[in-house]
């Protein structure tokens, strides 16, 4: 079986090196410059992942990873030049799957394609075997770190992603601020009252996806739990 993937690098010299380090791994590649040329072909499907440059000529790479996880879940890593962009490349709030530092060694870019593709071959018997099951509640996919909720994409940024993942994994439990804050990797410094704020943030976007629930509980003096069926 043969894999497809799209590279999306304005870079020339960057491209033809990913371009022949997938070739050397049996991988074909089509390599376009424009996120518009991106999304016209990612639209037509047939990719088994996607390769993303942050900046591009037309746009940039994480609102073409956006508009591309409304019409698919293919994997996707990002190469991007920049330390302070991996938080979002990570990308609670964007969908990727990887992402890779420039400069970067082509052959290590490939065998990182060949690692999440196999991880996404394991991952998907398991789709079809739960069709018509209603959606959870709160559906946690850790390993692309998304959140769904009633079926439903929630944007939510690091801390509440990382807060919500603690309190679903057990629910009911009741969780203390302190507790919270070291599920999300607050600082120490950090003041508690801070995660008053978090989950106030948490609650309001999941009200807008479930407004006649209210899973977060607040046990006063104590903290917050999740409940287990809202
Ligand atoms: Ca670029």
């Amino acid at each position: 079986m043969s894999i497809s993937i799209l590279l999306v690098e304005d870079d020339r010299p960057i491209a033809d090196n990913v371009i022949l380090a997938l070739a050397r791994d049996n991988m074909a590649c089509r390599h376009v410059t424009l996120v518009a040329e991106a999304l016209a072909l990612l639209r037509q499907g047939g990719f088994d992942l996607a390769i993303l440059d942050v900046g591009l000529p037309d746009g940039n790479g994480f609102d073409l990873c956006r508009a591309l996880r409304g019409f698919s879940d293919i994997p996707v890593i990002f190469l991007t030049a920049r330390a302070d962009e991996i938080d979002r490349v990570v990308g609670l709030e964007i969908g990727a799957d990887d992402y890779v530092l420039k400069p970067f060694s082509p052959r290590e870019l490939a065998a990182r394609v060949r690692t999440i593709l196999r991880r996404a071959r394991v991952a998907a018997p398991d789709t079809p075997a739960t069709p018509a099951a209603a959606p959870a509640f709160i559906d946690i996919d850790a390993e692309r770190a998304r959140v769904l909720c009633l079926g439903q994409p929630l944007d939510l940024s690091r801390t509440e992603y990382l807060m919500l993942k603690a309190m679903a994994a057990r629910p009911e439990k009741v969780f203390s601020r302190a507790e919270l804050m070291d599920a999300a990797g607050l600082a120490e410094a950090s003041l508690e009252r801070s995660v008053d704020t978090h989950i106030k943030g948490l609650r309001a976007k999941l009200t807008v996806l479930a407004p006649r629930h209210d899973p977060i509980r607040t046990h006063r003096g104590l903290g917050y739990s999740l409940a287990r069926e809202p």
